[in-house]
């Protein structure tokens, strides 16, 4: 595991004020930022707060027992987040991803879900509500959530093996409970259901296949498993390129064992890049964002816990929305604001990392990935 673990200040204070346009922005659905991306996709942080400690997110050195989360008065309500959600869906967001830290700590998750079930599109359609959750407390939440409207989930998975997994979330929580978790949401009816894994070099890469085998005989074609390259989120991980295992590898290794064949891209803005197995077995994806940048159509923004605009993962300041929620602003005037926001939006960090010109704007450090939403 890597040792440089960086002390974290804390960057959560850093945002500007969301700026309202003199001139109003309608809600069109038309919004479009720098470079000409639409605004499809929001990431809503329900909470700061998680009950795994995995290194290339919280890891524990920093998130210690003196780590202050964020106080109950200072997260947004479900109304507020409703209120936000309604705005962006009329500027033509159609999927909105509940996330967190853990996003099934947060008390009566049902209720938001019902909340935010009921929104409808200018078009008058239903919108893809989707949660992603380490699993823990799935067995115990799948039917509520799916009966208060939720559709589909993805479950972060990192190992078979459950000494490697317990290490992994560095909590010695078992793998079996969050495999059972994923049976419990099946047989709730949320569908697809998606397992993400994120492959760190030297730590679980060996787990590739033996996972790959697990989720096609035990679940079968109806769950997606999708290998995440391991990034350099936020500002403590201790990332270094060479733990990362390209998403090449990862499939060269996958198909040496199981036969894969390319499948198309099933939606604009999508992260993943989808293959199958060539017997029939179902299907899985990579997220390649170290050796295959995909901002070119990244049409996603993101609502941290206390109601700040992100507009990459990979951001250093976001855009204050609960002042002006709380402050008395009226729909218009926030809607522009996330309009302005947007239409200044020019991210593309993992472009740039690429072309190894990414920290050379503001040498400020990122926002953490448990704060934002991954
Ligand atoms: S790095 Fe930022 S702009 Fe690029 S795909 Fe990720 S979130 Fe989108």
């Amino acid at each position: 595991m890597g040792e440089s673990v960086i002390p974290l200040a804390d960057l959560r204070t850093l945002a500007r004020p969301a700026r309202i346009p003199a001139q109003p922005i309608p809600a069109t659905g038309l919004l479009s930022d720098q470079l000409g991306r639409p605004l499809r996709d929001l990431r809503i942080s329900v909470t700061d707060r998680c009950n795994f400690r995995c290194s290339y997110c919280m890891p524990k050195e920093v998130f210690d027992r003196d780590y202050r989360f964020l106080p109950q008065s200072s997260l947004l309500s479900f109304e507020e987040i409703t209120r936000v959600a309604s705005l962006f869906v009329a500027h033509g967001v159609t999927k909105l991803r509940l996330t967190g830290g853990e996003p099934l700590l947060r008390k009566g998750l049902e209720a938001l879900v019902q909340q935010l079930s009921a929104l409808r599109t200018p078009a008058g359609d239903a919108l893809d509500i989707t949660l992603t959750t380490n699993g823990t407390l799935l067995a115990r939440k799948a039917v509520a959530l799916r009966e208060a409207g939720l559709k589909r989930v993805t479950v972060s998975l990192d190992a078979l093996d459950d000494a490697i997994f317990r290490r992994m979330n560095d909590v010695d929580f078992p793998v079996a409970d969050v495999l059972a978790g994923i049976d419990a949401a099946l047989a709730a009816g949320l569908a697809p259901i998606k397992i993400n894994m994120v492959v760190k070099r030297g730590t679980n890469d060996h787990e590739i296949v033996p996972l790959a085998r697990h989720v096609r005989e035990r679940f079968g074609p109806g769950v997606v498993l999708r290998f995440i390259e391991y990034m350099d989120v936020g500002a403590t991980n201790g990332w270094r390129l060479d733990e990362v295992l390209p998403s090449a590898e990862v499939r060269a290794r996958l198909h040496a064992a199981f036969a894969l064949e390319k499948l198309p891209p099933s939606a604009a803005g999508e992260t993943a890049e989808r293959w199958r197995y060539a017997d029939g077995g179902g299907e899985v994806g990579f997220i390649s964002s170290v050796t295959q940048a995909f901002c070119g159509d990244c049409n996603r923004a993101r609502l941290s816990t206390e109601g700040k605009l992100f507009l990459c993962l990979f951001a250093t300041r976001g855009h204050d929305l609960r002042s002006l929620l709380r402050g008395g602003a009226s729909d218009e005037d926030i809607a522009s604001a996330i309009g302005l926001a947007w239409q200044e939006r020019d991210d593309r960090y993992s472009e740039l990392r690429g072309s190894g010109t990414a920290d050379a704007g503001s040498g400020e450090r990122r926002i953490e990935m448990h704060y934002i939403g991954g």
